[in-house]
């Protein structure tokens, strides 16, 4: 993974700031240490790592920069996603270096559909751009093109999606005919019928929400996932009938739900945290109808 910290360099001399929080995801902590010693070196402040696994730009590390004093944030890895702060946060894109093998570039020639939106995560901003590119060159319509996160909501644009980048999470937030060009595997991936059982596994949880008399909302205090909502939510909830009460955690996991007796779960936090497996039903609260 490639960080240019230039421009955050140019930011943190500007302001005189004197004590940074720098948070990057997993892919970039063997860099951490190095790239700390050069904001240091280059800008006389004091640098803390935040050191909690980093899930995107909903999760910055707002709690650790208020007791540590920090006057500003880096965050690698992410773009902004909205999330409102009081102290200041640079966001630092991150490049993954890859290229599309001829072998990949065989089996993309081989799509029968013309019309096509091409999606891909931050890191891979710049394939995007090339795949694009290539798509028109060898006759192909390309009907979208977006950088995507886990929870982005999606309708399809054309008459296949083409995911390029590594690891499943990201396309997984896609619906309709899907192909992944997975560059970790060098191979073009039907991810379609995957997505398909994902829509039915849906179905399945928000029926089990209906019957449901005993439901626990959960709630995150992470900054960019945290549901200002939540007890409007709950009083809707109990209009209809049901017993409701509102949990809150920083990161939701099944292990902290053992021994609680609800019948169901409403996770108003990231909808991906449904990935993991949960003993009880969860039912997203943007899937509810
Ligand atoms: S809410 Fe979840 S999927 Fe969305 S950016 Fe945060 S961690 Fe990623």
């Amino acid at each position: 993974m490639l960080a240019d910290i230039s421009e955050a360099i140019k930011e943190i001399k500007s302001k005189d700031h004197k004590k940074i929080l720098i948070q990057v995801p997993e892919g970039l902590k063997t860099e951490v240490s190095r790239i700390s010693a050069k904001i240091e070196k280059e800008c006389c402040v004091d640098v803390f790592i935040a050191a909690e696994p980093c899930y995107g730009a909903c999760d910055l590390p707002l709690k650790e920069a208020e007791v540590l004093g920090c006057d500003i944030i880096i965050h690698f890895g992410h773009y902004d996603f909205g999330v409102k702060t009081k102290i200041p946060v640079i966001y630092v894109p991150v490049e993954i270096k890859a290229e599309i093998s001829e072998e990949l570039k065989k089996e993309i020639e081989k799509i029968e559909e013309k019309k096509i939106g091409i999606y891909s995560s931050e890191p891979f901003r710049r394939l995007l751009e090339y795949l694009g590119d290539y798509l028109e060159d060898i006759g192909k319509e390309v009907v979208d093109k977006k950088i995507i996160l886990g929870c982005s909501e999606f309708e399809p644009a054309g008459e296949l999606n083409l995911f390029i980048g590594s690891g499943k999470f990201h396309p997984l937030a896609l619906k309709g005919k899907t192909y992944f060009l997975n560059l970790e595997r060098n191979k073009l991936e039907d991810l379609s019928r995957e997505l398909m059982k994902e829509e039915m596994k849906k179905a399945a949880r928000i029926s089990k929400f209906e019957d449901a008399k005993k439901v626990g909302i959960l709630v995150s205090t992470k900054p960019g996932q945290f549901y200002q909502d939540c007890e409007q939510f709950e009083d809707r909830l109990r209009e209809q009938g049901k017993k409701t009460k509102i949990l809150i955690f920083d990161m939701i996991t099944n292990e902290k739900l053992m021994g609680l007796d609800f019948d169901v779960y409403v996770n108003t936090a990231c909808p991906r945290i449904l990935d993991n497996p949960f003993d009880k039903p969860v039912v997203n609260l943007r899937d509810l109808p």
